[in-house]
């Protein structure tokens, strides 16, 4: 459905050239969901603008559905454009419209007729699970509903290919996992190819069949997700390894701390730089008549530099854990409480 054969794609700029993806070869089958993965300056946004037709290849081919993209225009661009369906971070919905008029746009830009937009609208709409919501407009709508209604829009023009960037980034885990199933179900009732490109391991992890991991415009290893997770071979891979480790071990910590204390507050404290938790820690012994537990604490090295997680427990009255609860999150930290034991 995609074969990239020897895409380079060089910007210039005043102090000189930027060489955004350099000699990328890659095959995307029919049906399938294939994930790009690389952390920001990789080259991922480069190649969505490649694989849509935004951007010309400097040298090599990006073929999408049998239209060899980067080497056409005008209104064989259009239609090969037509093929594929994006959706996008921060959704890119028309604020003007309702849900059921954002998803039929691009059929009225088609210059389909208005029954025949409204039977597809309502199609859509229950693909999407958005029943009831129809003349809802974006502003009164949740995070994942505004998704749901991107992904329809997407869909409208029955593309071949749905291009994911970053879709689910401005999106809570919980929303996240339900946007993934819904793209999963797309995949299998339709037949659909999905690629989604993203920076965050898990994306990949729950619903990629094969994966390519970018590193300075390069494709430095691709495979079926678990062989390149199971077997990293680059530095790059390893450390989006380590990032899904570190967040299972947190969802770990957190049911065996549920399990031990019955009573009080677990609470997770997150903070930038190395050792912000000792004087915090020092006043809330202080401050409040409760007792304080440091059950588990680390310091993780990230792309962004140093931050830690401390995971307290905290007991005594009511009125007293509330009150050290207000003060931690006056605080330049994130807290979460785990539970309400
Ligand atoms: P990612 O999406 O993985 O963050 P990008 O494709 O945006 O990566 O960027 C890859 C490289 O290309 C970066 O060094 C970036 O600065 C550069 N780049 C991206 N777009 C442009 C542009 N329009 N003009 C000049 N340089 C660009």
């Amino acid at each position: 459905m995609i074969t990239l054969k020897n895409v380079n794609k060089t910007y210039k700029t005043k102090s000189g050239e930027v060489v955004a993806v350099k000699d990328v070869n890659l095959e995307v089958g029919k049906g399938e969901i294939f994930g790009i993965i690389g952390y920001s300056g990789a080259g991922k946004s480069t190649m969505v603008r490649l694989f849509n037709g935004l951007e010309k290849p400097t040298s090599g081919d990006v073929v999408v559905a049998d239209n060899n993209i980067g080497h056409i225009k005008g209104e064989q661009l259009r239609k090969a454009r037509q093929e594929i369906g994006m959706i996008f971070q921060h959704f890119n919905l028309l604020w003007s419209r309702t849900v059921r008029d954002n998803i039929s746009f691009p059929l009225e830009i088609a210059g389909v007729p208005k029954k025949e937009r409204q039977k597809r609208a309502e199609e859509l709409i229950k693909l999407v699970g958005l029943e009831g919501r129809e003349k809802a407009y974006p502003s009164q709508l949740s995070g994942g509903q505004k998704q749901r209604v991107g992904i329809a829009r997407a869909l409208a023009n029955n593309p071949k290919v749905l291009l994911c960037d970053e879709a689910t980034s401005a999106l809570d885990p919980q929303t996240t996992d339900s946007i993934l199933d819904l793209l999963v179900d797309i995949n299998k009732k339709l037949g659909l190819t999905i690629v989604l490109i993203t920076h965050e391991m898990h994306v990949i992890r729950k619903i990629c069949h094969r994966v390519a991991v970018m590193e300075s415009g390069n494709i430095v290893e691709h495979g079926e997700v678990l062989e390149v997770f199971r077997n990293p071979q680059q530095n790059v891979t390893k450390r989006f390894v380590k990032q899904i480790a570190e967040a299972e071990d947190a969802s770990e910590t957190i049911s065996t701390l549920v399990e031990r204390y019955k009573s009080g507050r677990i609470v997770q404290l997150t903070f930038i730089g190395d050792d912000a938790e000792q004087p915090l820690i020092t006043q809330l012994i202080r401050k409040f008549d409760i007792a304080v537990n440091i059950v588990q604490g680390k310091v993780s090295q990230l792309q962004d530099g140093a931050y830690g997680t401390l995971f307290i427990h905290l007991d005594g009255n009511e009125e007293e854990l509330n009150k050290a609860l207000a003060f931690l999150q006056q605080e330049n930290i994130e807290v979460e409480v785990i539970n309400h034991a």
